[in-house]
């Protein structure tokens, strides 16, 4: 491996999850598994593979690495990527790289896609990611992934497999669409965010921000400025019904021990087991 801009791993349900992320220097995330990519404020030299990414929101550490990586795959001449992002921040990020093409001498080639609050985007058959809003100081969004399944109707459980065939074939529709939200990020936020759309926290996984964790930190600036604190965390203990619950974006004036011992001291039992500190 390259030594560039590092990342830590760890897998989960059949999910690698890959990623970075630390308050105001720079946050992305990856999954291989399900060829995505959220945020870019910088790109591993091994995440340039992933051709789909989701940005949140437009502040530089969730974005400044658009331009470096779409560069770096036209150099290694791999497709054009295509990045979904809130729609507000379109015709921006459009100028934005037409301004490093003509700086750097070389095409930004890429399909930018925009996004809004409420819907759905197909990744693939298996696959539907959904756009929620989140709280931020900016207009943001989070994203949510489902697998989505055929399962067959209650009615037909039991018959044999040659009179299911035989309904279907005669135009019956003997399945129907199961979904199970595998994934949630949610970029920078504060708990408004989460409590806004309930699927974050039946997600098997889901990869979001504590920020704060000491208890002078005042509460409410903290969600004045789109962030959470570890209390947020103890006051929803019974709403998380995850399997796992990634924890990023801690502050940088706090040393990795103390987010590691005070993390463990509060959180209640139950919660904390399922808790993953991200540093
Ligand atoms: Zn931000």
């Amino acid at each position: 491996m390259l030594d560039n801009a590092p990342f830590l791993t760890h897998n989960h349900a059949g999910l690698t999850i890959e990623g970075y992320s630390r308050a105001a220097v720079q946050s992305y995330w990856r999954i291989p598994e399900l060829k995505i990519g959220f945020d870019l404020g910088a790109q591993p030299w091994d995440f340039m593979g992933t051709a789909s990414w989701f940005i949140t929101h437009t502040h530089l550490d969730h974005i400044a690495c658009l331009p470096v990586y779409v560069a770096r795959r036209r150099m290694m001449k791999m497709a054009p990527p295509t990045i979904y992002l809130p729609e507000y921040a379109v015709d921006d990020v459009r100028r934005l790289l037409l301004v490093m093409q003509r700086l750097d001498r070389g095409r930004q080639n890429c399909e930018l896609i925009g996004v809004k609050p409420g819907q759905e985007i197909e990744l693939s058959r298996d696959h539907v990611i959904s756009v929620f809003e989140t709280t931020h100081t900016i207009p943001s969004v989070g994203y949510l992934v489902w697998e989505r399944r055929n399962k067959l109707k209650e009615e037909y459980h039991g018959l044999p497999g040659e009179q299911i065939r035989d309904l279907r074939l005669s135009g019956v529709a003997v399945t129907r669409e199961t979904r199970t939200a595998i994934l949630a990020y949610t970029g920078d936020t504060s708990p408004a965010g989460l409590d806004n759309y309930p699927p974050v926290y039946e997600a098997k996984v889901l990869i979001t921000e504590m920020s704060f964790i000491r208890a002078k930190h005042r509460r409410e600036k903290i969600h004045k400025f789109g962030h959470m604190h570890l209390d947020d965390f103890i006051e929803r203990a019974d709403r998380f019904k995850n399997e796992l619950i990634v924890c990023a974006h801690f502050s940088t004036r706090y040393h990795d021990n103390e987010v590691r011992r005070l993390v463990e001291a509060k959180l209640p039992a139950g919660l904390r087991e399922r808790v993953k500190l991200w540093i």
